[in-house]
């Protein structure tokens, strides 16, 4: 019983540790481009062929090696770091599009996660622009994915702001589709392109009779409906792929085909496939 409370609050210290180690370098590692983007494959559920990709940021640190957002985005968030790092993530990205279009490669748009306070930023849509000049990208190539917990609470706001960016041409994905309990009013207020439901309920699907099944099929559905494309995430057996396709799920994000991988790799896959 003591040792077993000791592992505990030793793990406890850890984490704590850790995490205020990473607040305090975090600065630095952005100051430094410590910060590395990952690229996970879209498929077309049809042909099998990559259509787009989404972006996700990993840091490499000195001391803890490969550190998941999961670990550095909320703190981001919370010492409006996030402001930078998400400008040099759109700038990476546009980079890399201007890269790839010189070296022959058919672009594919490519999906960029967008904190809500980043987005309900006055100055978000102008810098945005900026980068578009810049690097003399089409914004057909940049999809942005927004959670639809947080950021779209600011209604009017937000309404406001997904107008301008799809005016310019930039797509909007509702991200963790189906997690949010007013899905539908979503879709009822906001025209966007695409939703990426969630992978809690595609990985819940344990059967086609199965509830998460039907809610599965019912957002598909209900977005097909409304013409808007339907990404499905986090797919991982070939039963949810078959399960997917056979509701008319546009594209699928998941380990199945590839994890997130480094430019490289990903460079590879957009010539030869996953
Ligand atoms: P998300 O946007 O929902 O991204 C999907 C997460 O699911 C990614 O984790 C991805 O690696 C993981 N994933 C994809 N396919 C599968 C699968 O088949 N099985 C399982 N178990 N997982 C899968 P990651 O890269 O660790 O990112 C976690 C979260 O951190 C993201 O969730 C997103 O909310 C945030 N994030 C990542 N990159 C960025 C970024 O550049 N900016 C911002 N603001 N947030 C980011
Ligand atoms: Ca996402
Ligand atoms: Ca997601
Ligand atoms: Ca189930």
């Amino acid at each position: 019983m003591s040792s077993r409370y000791q592992i505990y609050s030793f793990s406890k210290d850890i984490s704590a540790y850790k995490k205020f180690m990473l607040e305090q370098d975090l600065r630095r590692a952005i100051q430094h481009n410590k910060f590395e983007l990952y690229y996970q494959p879209q498929i077309d559920a049809n042909d099998g062929i990559i259509k787009g990709a989404e972006a996700l940021i990993r840091w490499n640190h000195e001391e803890w090696g490969l550190v998941s957002p999961g670990e550095f985005i909320s703190i981001a968030e919370k010492n409006h770091l996030i402001f930078d790092l998400t400008n040099w993530i759109i700038g990476e990205v546009c980079q890399q599009l201007q890269t790839w279009k010189t070296e022959g490669y058919t672009l594919r748009p490519i999906s960029i996660n967008i904190s809500p306070i980043c987005f309900l930023q006055d100055e978000f849509v102008d810098s945005v622009k900026q980068q578009l000049a810049t690097t003399q990208i089409s914004p057909k190539y940049i999809v942005f994915e927004i959670t639809e917990n947080k950021a779209l609470t600011e209604r009017e706001n937000a309404k406001l702001i997904l107008t301008k960016l799809r005016n310019i041409g930039i797509k909007i994905a509702i991200d963790d589709y189906g997690t949010g309990y007013t899905s539908v009013q979503y879709l009822h207020d906001f025209d966007v392109d695409m939703i990426k439901i969630d992978q809690m309920f595609i990985q819940s699907i344990d059967d086609v009779n199965d509830k998460d099944a039907s809610i599965v099929a019912s957002l598909i559905h209900l977005a097909k409906g409304l013409g808007i494309t339907v990404v499905g995430e986090g797919v991982e057996t070939y039963e949810q792929l078959q399960f997917l396709k056979q509701k008319e799920c546009d594209l699928i994000q998941g380990y199945l085909f590839s994890k997130p991988v480094p430019l490289k790799k990903f460079k590879k896959m957009m010539k030869t496939g996953y």
